[in-house]
């Protein structure tokens, strides 16, 4: 039986015909700029969301210590949500390794950073007590919850009337554009750089993108060697990655719709639900039903995530077919019977 994992898009197998694009790429050292899959994955990226340049990076939390690293010095300071995850969930490497102090600012429900608790956090210019603050930075999807159009635009102008750099945490980004049905370069447009995640819903095995100026890029790219992170004979990835591009972010739609009907499913049952904006929805458990729920599930080969509180993430994917969004639903049926 074909397992079906609801504990992350970041669980998918690479397709058959993704497999055969990494392995008739043509390489070479990247290091030297010389990988032709490389190089056409990162033109293509920056081409798509309208920037000069881009580079591909290992992962997320990688691609978005770069970004702040490259917009940053030693002693200045970033906005970010309380619970983002360039904050929360990257180790702290912007204050450990960049010498980059956080301002987290508690986000408002819709993943938004309200623009009063920015102005009062942003600290006055040229007195010695005060890092400088340099940055904004944003999450989009937050959540699984696309940001409002219409927010980034006054985020970014409130950026700009302050001189701050802007940078999107766009590990979902495509789940957003698709979402709001805008190409994702109207969203990429309003930020000064973006990371992108190919590892997720697009399906690739392996990978980020951080795009930006071409001279955000080349300092990125100092970075990242500074950090462990040139790489050689990478374009087998980056084929791949080029792969997904091609073939999955349309297809995100599906996901989205399979999150929604099971958001629905799990309603009827009388469950708490949340979410299923895009790909990602939040059901809460009963209180001490958790392990009993994943137990049952798991004997039905379905995979989710307990053991972190009642609510419960749950994330459709490239690997999430209807038939066994089914199993899911009748699982979960069975179980609350
Ligand atoms: C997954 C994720 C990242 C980091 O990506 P990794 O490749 O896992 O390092 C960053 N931001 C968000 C919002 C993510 O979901």
């Amino acid at each position: 039986m074909k397992w079906v994992d609801l504990r992350s898009d970041t669980v998918t197998q690479p397709t058959p015909a993704m497999r055969q694009a990494g392995l008739s790429a043509a390489v070479g050292d990247d290091v030297m700029g010389d990988d032709p899959s490389v190089n056409a994955l990162q033109d293509r990226v920056a081409g798509e969301l309208g920037f000069q340049a881009a580079l591909y990076v290992p992962s997320g939390t990688q691609s978005n210590l770069l970004a702040l690293m490259a917009h940053c010095e030693r002693g200045d300071e970033y906005l970010v949500g309380m619970d983002a995850h360039t904050y929360k969930y990257e180790g702290g490497g912007a204050a450990v390794l960049g010498s980059i102090q956080p301002q987290p600012i508690v986000q408002a429900e819709d993943g938004s950073l309200p623009l009063d608790l920015l102005e009062a956090a942003v600290k006055p210019l040229g007195d010695p007590h005060f890092a400088r603050t340099r940055l904004l930075a944003l999450e989009n999807t937050w959540h699984g919850r696309p940001l409002p159009l219409d927010y980034l635009a006054q985020a970014g102008a409130f950026a700009r009337e302050r001189g701050l750099a802007f940078h999107l945490d766009g590990a979902r980004l495509y789940n957003a554009a698709v979402a709001c049905g805008v190409p994702a370069s109207q969203i990429a447009g309003h930020f000064d750089s973006v990371s992108v995640c190919l590892s997720k819903g697009l399906g690739a095995p392996v990978g980020s993108v951080l795009a930006g100026s071409r001279g955000l890029v080349d300092k990125a790219r100092r970075w990242r060697k500074v950090l462990g992170g040139g790489w050689r004979q990478a374009g087998m990835m980056a084929a791949m990655a080029h792969h997904a591009l091609d073939h999955h972010v349309a297809r995100l739609a599906e996901d989205h719709r399979r999150a929604a009907t099971l958001a629905d499913a799990l309603r009827s049952l009388g469950l708490a639900v949340d979410g299923a904006f895009t790909n990602i929805l939040f059901v809460t458990v009963p209180d001490g039903r958790q392990a009993g729920l994943a137990k049952a599930l798991e004997a039905r080969g379905i995979r989710i995530s307990a053991g972190r509180g009642a609510r419960i993430r749950l994330v459709t994917h490239l690997d999430v077919d209807d038939a066994g969004l089914e199993r899911v639903i009748e699982g979960f049926r069975e179980f609350f019977a």
